[in-house]
Protein backbone atom coordinates (compact mmCIF):
# COMPACT_ATOMS: atom_id res chain seq x y z
CA UNK A 1 0.00 0.00 0.00
CA UNK A 2 0.82 3.58 -0.66
CA UNK A 3 1.89 5.79 3.00
CA UNK A 4 2.83 9.03 3.58
CA UNK A 5 6.19 8.77 5.49
CA UNK A 6 9.02 10.94 7.03
CA UNK A 7 12.27 9.63 5.38
CA UNK A 8 16.00 10.47 6.48
CA UNK A 9 18.17 10.40 3.35
CA UNK A 10 21.26 11.45 5.02
CA UNK A 11 22.17 12.16 8.64
CA UNK A 12 24.08 15.17 9.35
CA UNK A 13 22.47 18.06 7.72
CA UNK A 14 22.83 21.25 9.13
CA UNK A 15 19.83 22.62 11.36
CA UNK A 16 17.70 24.74 11.09
CA UNK A 17 15.68 21.94 10.37
CA UNK A 18 12.95 24.04 9.19
CA UNK A 19 14.58 25.26 6.43
CA UNK A 20 17.06 22.29 5.49
CA UNK A 21 14.20 19.69 6.31
CA UNK A 22 16.37 16.66 7.27
CA UNK A 23 13.47 14.77 6.92
CA UNK A 24 11.39 14.57 3.61
CA UNK A 25 7.66 13.43 3.85
CA UNK A 26 7.05 10.96 0.81
CA UNK A 27 4.54 8.25 -0.63
CA UNK A 28 6.44 5.43 -0.40
CA UNK A 29 5.34 1.64 -0.17
CA UNK A 30 4.63 -0.83 2.42
CA UNK A 31 4.37 -4.33 2.30
CA UNK A 32 1.45 -5.96 3.97
CA UNK A 33 2.32 -7.94 7.23
CA UNK A 34 4.87 -11.48 6.97
CA UNK A 35 4.73 -14.04 9.21
CA UNK A 36 4.54 -13.00 12.81
CA UNK A 37 4.07 -9.73 11.61
CA UNK A 38 0.98 -7.12 11.79
CA UNK A 39 -0.27 -3.97 10.52
CA UNK A 40 -0.38 -1.29 12.47
CA UNK A 41 -2.46 2.32 11.30
CA UNK A 42 -0.71 4.49 13.50
CA UNK A 43 -2.28 7.40 15.23
CA UNK A 44 0.01 9.22 17.14
CA UNK A 45 3.89 9.51 17.03
CA UNK A 46 6.20 11.43 19.72
CA UNK A 47 8.80 13.25 18.67
CA UNK A 48 12.01 11.86 21.26
CA UNK A 49 15.88 13.03 21.41
CA UNK A 50 16.82 9.99 20.12
CA UNK A 51 15.32 10.55 16.69
CA UNK A 52 17.33 13.54 16.70
CA UNK A 53 20.16 12.05 17.35
CA UNK A 54 19.92 9.93 14.27
CA UNK A 55 19.22 12.97 12.84
CA UNK A 56 22.13 15.13 13.38
CA UNK A 57 24.19 11.64 13.23
CA UNK A 58 25.21 11.69 16.84
CA UNK A 59 23.45 7.95 17.05
CA UNK A 60 24.43 6.21 13.33
CA UNK A 61 21.85 4.15 11.15
CA UNK A 62 21.52 3.68 7.90
CA UNK A 63 19.69 5.50 5.89
CA UNK A 64 17.32 6.28 3.81
CA UNK A 65 15.17 5.43 7.28
CA UNK A 66 11.44 5.83 8.03
CA UNK A 67 12.04 7.35 11.52
CA UNK A 68 9.74 7.27 14.88
CA UNK A 69 9.87 5.16 17.31
CA UNK A 70 7.38 6.39 19.99
CA UNK A 71 4.00 5.53 19.02
CA UNK A 72 0.50 4.03 19.36
CA UNK A 73 -1.93 2.72 16.67
CA UNK A 74 -4.64 0.06 15.70
CA UNK A 75 -4.46 -3.29 14.46
CA UNK A 76 -5.64 -3.04 11.01
CA UNK A 77 -4.69 -6.39 9.82
CA UNK A 78 -2.83 -9.48 11.25
CA UNK A 79 -0.18 -11.24 9.13
CA UNK A 80 -0.21 -15.54 9.23
CA UNK A 81 0.88 -16.90 12.38
CA UNK A 82 -0.54 -14.21 15.00
CA UNK A 83 -3.63 -14.96 16.65
CA UNK A 84 -3.34 -13.45 20.14
CA UNK A 85 -4.19 -9.88 18.74
CA UNK A 86 -7.48 -8.80 16.61
CA UNK A 87 -8.03 -6.12 13.95
CA UNK A 88 -9.12 -2.98 16.03
CA UNK A 89 -7.02 -3.57 18.90
CA UNK A 90 -5.62 -0.81 20.49
CA UNK A 91 -1.23 -1.44 20.59
CA UNK A 92 1.82 0.79 21.93
CA UNK A 93 4.94 -0.03 20.02
CA UNK A 94 8.30 -0.88 21.86
CA UNK A 95 11.58 0.08 20.58
CA UNK A 96 13.17 -3.00 21.11
CA UNK A 97 11.28 -6.63 19.55
CA UNK A 98 12.21 -9.35 21.59
CA UNK A 99 12.36 -12.62 19.98
CA UNK A 100 11.52 -14.34 23.68
CA UNK A 101 13.99 -16.88 22.73
CA UNK A 102 17.42 -16.04 23.37
CA UNK A 103 19.41 -15.81 26.59
CA UNK A 104 18.57 -12.45 27.68
CA UNK A 105 15.06 -12.75 26.41
CA UNK A 106 14.94 -16.37 28.94
CA UNK A 107 16.34 -14.24 31.80
CA UNK A 108 13.50 -11.88 31.50
CA UNK A 109 15.52 -8.86 30.29
CA UNK A 110 14.04 -8.40 26.78
CA UNK A 111 15.35 -4.75 26.43
CA UNK A 112 18.63 -6.84 26.01
CA UNK A 113 17.20 -9.01 23.65
CA UNK A 114 20.01 -10.07 21.29
CA UNK A 115 18.17 -10.72 17.38
CA UNK A 116 16.25 -7.66 18.93
CA UNK A 117 19.51 -5.75 18.91
CA UNK A 118 20.82 -6.63 15.43
CA UNK A 119 17.51 -6.18 13.49
CA UNK A 120 17.64 -2.82 14.84
CA UNK A 121 21.22 -2.03 14.34
CA UNK A 122 20.57 -3.63 10.48
CA UNK A 123 17.39 -1.52 10.22
CA UNK A 124 14.89 -4.57 9.85
CA UNK A 125 12.16 -5.76 11.21
CA UNK A 126 12.44 -8.84 13.80
CA UNK A 127 12.35 -11.46 10.88
CA UNK A 128 15.41 -9.84 8.74
CA UNK A 129 12.52 -8.12 6.46
CA UNK A 130 12.48 -4.57 5.51
CA UNK A 131 8.96 -3.55 4.21
CA UNK A 132 9.36 -0.19 3.03
CA UNK A 133 10.34 0.40 -0.57
CA UNK A 134 10.86 3.48 -2.46
CA UNK A 135 11.24 3.66 -6.16
CA UNK A 136 11.88 -0.31 -6.11
CA UNK A 137 14.82 0.15 -3.20
CA UNK A 138 14.05 -0.74 0.07
CA UNK A 139 14.03 1.79 3.22
CA UNK A 140 15.25 1.02 6.55
CA UNK A 141 13.17 0.55 9.44
CA UNK A 142 13.78 2.36 13.00
CA UNK A 143 14.13 0.26 15.74
CA UNK A 144 11.66 -2.26 14.22
CA UNK A 145 8.99 0.71 14.28
CA UNK A 146 9.04 3.28 11.45
CA UNK A 147 6.19 5.32 13.28
CA UNK A 148 6.51 8.61 11.70
CA UNK A 149 4.07 7.32 8.90
CA UNK A 150 0.49 6.79 8.54
CA UNK A 151 1.10 2.90 8.90
CA UNK A 152 3.21 0.34 9.82
CA UNK A 153 4.14 -2.97 9.73
CA UNK A 154 6.10 -4.36 12.73
CA UNK A 155 6.83 -7.42 14.65
CA UNK A 156 3.87 -9.11 16.68
CA UNK A 157 6.91 -8.78 18.94
CA UNK A 158 7.41 -5.02 19.22
CA UNK A 159 3.58 -4.47 20.18
CA UNK A 160 1.61 -4.51 23.46
CA UNK A 161 -2.07 -4.46 23.70
CA UNK A 162 -3.44 -1.56 25.60
CA UNK A 163 -6.78 -0.80 27.66
CA UNK A 164 -8.87 1.18 24.81
CA UNK A 165 -9.93 3.73 26.93
CA UNK A 166 -6.34 5.45 27.46
CA UNK A 167 -5.98 8.23 24.30
CA UNK A 168 -3.87 7.36 21.50
CA UNK A 169 -1.82 10.63 21.56
CA UNK A 170 -0.66 10.12 25.42
CA UNK A 171 -0.76 6.29 25.07
CA UNK A 172 2.20 6.72 22.54
CA UNK A 173 4.02 8.33 24.78
CA UNK A 174 4.58 5.35 26.94
CA UNK A 175 6.36 3.72 24.61
CA UNK A 176 9.76 5.59 24.83
CA UNK A 177 9.76 8.12 27.67
CA UNK A 178 7.60 6.47 30.33
CA UNK A 179 8.90 3.00 30.32
CA UNK A 180 12.53 4.60 30.00
CA UNK A 181 12.11 7.13 32.39
CA UNK A 182 9.76 5.53 35.16
CA UNK A 183 11.29 1.89 34.14
CA UNK A 184 14.88 3.23 35.12
CA UNK A 185 13.69 4.10 38.97
CA UNK A 186 11.68 1.50 39.42
CA UNK A 187 13.68 -1.50 37.78
CA UNK A 188 16.83 -0.22 37.15
CA UNK A 189 17.53 1.74 39.98
CA UNK A 190 14.95 0.52 42.45
CA UNK A 191 14.33 4.03 44.07
CA UNK A 192 13.03 2.76 47.53
CA UNK A 193 10.44 5.01 49.65
CA UNK A 194 12.53 7.61 51.81
CA UNK A 195 15.20 7.57 49.82
CA UNK A 196 16.35 10.41 48.19
CA UNK A 197 16.90 10.96 43.86
CA UNK A 198 18.29 13.24 41.47
CA UNK A 199 17.46 13.71 38.09
CA UNK A 200 19.93 15.25 35.62
CA UNK A 201 18.15 15.95 32.32
CA UNK A 202 14.88 17.21 31.85
CA UNK A 203 13.16 15.83 28.07
CA UNK A 204 10.18 13.36 28.20
CA UNK A 205 12.55 10.89 29.74
CA UNK A 206 13.99 12.76 32.55
CA UNK A 207 10.28 14.24 33.29
CA UNK A 208 9.48 10.74 33.26
CA UNK A 209 12.06 9.93 35.71
CA UNK A 210 10.96 13.06 38.38
CA UNK A 211 7.37 11.53 38.02
CA UNK A 212 8.59 7.91 38.46
CA UNK A 213 10.81 9.40 41.66
CA UNK A 214 7.90 11.06 43.33
CA UNK A 215 5.84 7.77 42.43
CA UNK A 216 8.28 5.67 44.82
CA UNK A 217 8.19 8.01 47.44
CA UNK A 218 11.47 9.66 47.37
CA UNK A 219 11.77 12.13 50.22
CA UNK A 220 13.95 14.60 48.29
CA UNK A 221 13.91 14.76 44.33
CA UNK A 222 16.34 17.00 43.07
CA UNK A 223 15.82 18.61 39.33
CA UNK A 224 18.82 19.37 37.45
CA UNK A 225 18.75 21.23 33.97
CA UNK A 226 20.07 24.03 31.48
CA UNK A 227 16.14 25.45 31.27
CA UNK A 228 14.30 27.42 33.57
CA UNK A 229 11.13 26.36 32.46
CA UNK A 230 11.85 22.88 32.71
CA UNK A 231 12.64 22.92 36.24
CA UNK A 232 9.68 24.83 36.66
CA UNK A 233 8.18 22.19 35.26
CA UNK A 234 9.76 19.43 37.26
CA UNK A 235 8.39 21.63 40.72
CA UNK A 236 5.21 21.18 39.42
CA UNK A 237 5.46 17.55 38.70
CA UNK A 238 6.75 16.75 42.13
CA UNK A 239 9.99 17.49 42.19
CA UNK A 240 11.62 19.19 46.09
CA UNK A 241 14.36 21.09 44.55
CA UNK A 242 15.48 22.61 41.21
CA UNK A 243 19.05 23.59 40.45
CA UNK A 244 20.15 24.91 37.15
CA UNK A 245 22.93 23.04 35.64
CA UNK A 246 24.58 25.99 34.32
CA UNK A 247 25.03 27.37 37.77
CA UNK A 248 29.21 27.22 38.44
CA UNK A 249 28.58 25.84 41.84
CA UNK A 250 25.76 23.57 40.96
CA UNK A 251 27.19 20.36 42.54
CA UNK A 252 27.49 22.01 45.33
CA UNK A 253 24.20 23.54 45.99
CA UNK A 254 22.74 19.76 45.45
CA UNK A 255 25.02 18.31 47.92
CA UNK A 256 24.59 21.01 50.48
CA UNK A 257 20.75 20.85 50.15
CA UNK A 258 20.91 16.62 50.70
CA UNK A 259 23.45 16.46 52.64
CA UNK A 260 26.14 15.55 50.87
CA UNK A 261 24.55 14.21 47.55
CA UNK A 262 21.51 11.60 46.61
CA UNK A 263 21.12 8.06 46.88
CA UNK A 264 20.11 7.85 43.50
CA UNK A 265 21.12 10.22 40.70
CA UNK A 266 19.69 9.84 36.81
CA UNK A 267 21.54 11.42 33.66
CA UNK A 268 19.25 11.43 31.19
CA UNK A 269 20.79 14.28 28.94
CA UNK A 270 23.25 11.58 26.97
CA UNK A 271 26.08 13.50 27.37
CA UNK A 272 29.50 13.17 29.45
CA UNK A 273 29.10 16.34 31.03
CA UNK A 274 25.51 15.21 32.66
CA UNK A 275 26.93 12.19 33.86
CA UNK A 276 29.60 13.64 35.15
CA UNK A 277 27.36 15.83 37.26
CA UNK A 278 25.68 12.98 37.65
CA UNK A 279 28.20 10.83 39.68
CA UNK A 280 29.00 13.87 41.36
CA UNK A 281 25.99 14.39 43.16
CA UNK A 282 26.26 10.87 43.86
CA UNK A 283 26.44 10.32 47.45
CA UNK A 284 28.97 8.05 49.07
CA UNK A 285 27.53 4.39 48.58
CA UNK A 286 25.20 5.60 46.14
CA UNK A 287 24.46 4.19 42.32
CA UNK A 288 24.45 6.66 39.22
CA UNK A 289 22.17 5.64 36.59
CA UNK A 290 22.48 6.76 32.64
CA UNK A 291 19.75 5.98 30.28
CA UNK A 292 20.67 8.86 27.91
CA UNK A 293 22.39 7.74 24.61
CA UNK A 294 25.72 9.98 24.24
CA UNK A 295 27.62 9.85 20.48
CA UNK A 296 28.99 6.18 21.22
CA UNK A 297 33.07 7.46 21.02
CA UNK A 298 32.37 9.52 23.98
CA UNK A 299 33.54 8.31 27.19
CA UNK A 300 33.10 9.44 31.03
CA UNK A 301 36.53 9.90 33.66
CA UNK A 302 35.43 8.19 37.01
CA UNK A 303 38.46 7.97 39.48
CA UNK A 304 38.23 4.14 40.01
CA UNK A 305 39.23 4.77 43.59
CA UNK A 306 35.76 6.30 44.48
CA UNK A 307 33.87 3.08 42.72
CA UNK A 308 35.92 0.96 45.55
CA UNK A 309 36.27 3.49 48.73
CA UNK A 310 33.26 4.90 48.48
CA UNK A 311 31.27 1.58 47.17
CA UNK A 312 29.38 3.68 44.54
CA UNK A 313 27.74 1.80 41.63
CA UNK A 314 27.71 3.03 38.32
CA UNK A 315 24.84 1.54 35.99
CA UNK A 316 23.68 1.61 32.41
CA UNK A 317 20.00 1.36 31.48
CA UNK A 318 18.05 0.60 28.40
CA UNK A 319 13.91 1.13 28.07
CA UNK A 320 14.12 0.88 31.66
CA UNK A 321 15.10 -2.36 32.56
CA UNK A 322 11.59 -2.84 31.53
CA UNK A 323 9.09 -5.89 30.61
CA UNK A 324 6.86 -4.22 28.34
CA UNK A 325 4.16 -6.89 28.64
CA UNK A 326 4.44 -6.62 32.58
CA UNK A 327 5.20 -2.33 33.02
CA UNK A 328 3.30 -1.20 30.17
CA UNK A 329 0.12 -1.82 31.57
CA UNK A 330 1.34 -1.47 35.47
CA UNK A 331 2.25 2.33 34.10
CA UNK A 332 -1.04 3.03 32.04
CA UNK A 333 -2.71 1.68 35.57
CA UNK A 334 -1.17 4.43 37.18
CA UNK A 335 -1.53 6.99 35.02
CA UNK A 336 -5.18 6.16 34.86
CA UNK A 337 -5.55 6.65 39.04
CA UNK A 338 -3.81 10.32 38.37
CA UNK A 339 -0.27 8.91 39.91
CA UNK A 340 1.97 9.21 36.84
CA UNK A 341 0.34 12.31 34.83
CA UNK A 342 2.75 12.08 31.56
CA UNK A 343 0.22 14.07 29.90
CA UNK A 344 1.75 16.74 31.67
CA UNK A 345 4.75 15.78 29.74
CA UNK A 346 2.78 16.86 25.78
CA UNK A 347 3.83 20.15 25.13
CA UNK A 348 2.56 19.77 21.84
CA UNK A 349 0.57 18.02 18.58
CA UNK A 350 1.37 18.80 15.10
CA UNK A 351 1.00 17.38 11.81
CA UNK A 352 3.70 15.27 9.51
CA UNK A 353 4.48 18.13 7.42
CA UNK A 354 5.78 19.98 10.48
CA UNK A 355 7.73 17.57 11.81
CA UNK A 356 11.14 19.51 10.77
CA UNK A 357 10.12 22.46 12.39
CA UNK A 358 9.37 20.27 15.85
CA UNK A 359 12.59 19.57 16.02
CA UNK A 360 14.64 22.74 15.73
CA UNK A 361 11.88 22.98 19.16
CA UNK A 362 13.52 19.89 20.37
CA UNK A 363 16.60 21.09 19.83
CA UNK A 364 16.48 24.49 21.23
CA UNK A 365 14.90 22.86 24.38
CA UNK A 366 12.14 24.68 23.93
CA UNK A 367 9.53 21.25 23.96
CA UNK A 368 9.26 18.12 25.97
CA UNK A 369 7.21 16.10 24.02
CA UNK A 370 5.33 16.46 20.99
CA UNK A 371 3.19 14.36 19.09
CA UNK A 372 2.21 13.92 15.74
CA UNK A 373 -1.27 12.99 15.35
CA UNK A 374 -2.55 10.92 12.18
ZN1 LIG B 1 12.85 7.47 22.44
ZN1 LIG C 1 15.45 -12.35 22.62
Amino acid sequence: MKIKAAVLNAMGIEPPYAQSKPLSIETVELDPPGHGEVLVKIAASGLCHSDLSVINGDRPRPTPMVLGHEAAGIVEELGPGVEDLKKGDHVVLIFVPSCGHCLPCAEGRPALCEPGAAANTAGTLLSGARRLHRDGSPLHHHLGCSAFAEYATVSRNSLIKIDPELPLDEAALFGCAVLTGVGAVLNTARVTPGSTAAVVGLGGVGLSSVLGAVLAGARQVVAVDLFADKLELAKKLGATHAFNASSPDCVEQVRAATNGGVEFAFELAGSVKAMELAYKITRRGGTTVTAGLPPPAHTIPIPQVNLVAEERTVKGSYIGTCVPMRDLPRYVALYRQGRLPVDRLMTGRLQLADINAAFDRLREGKAVRQVVVF
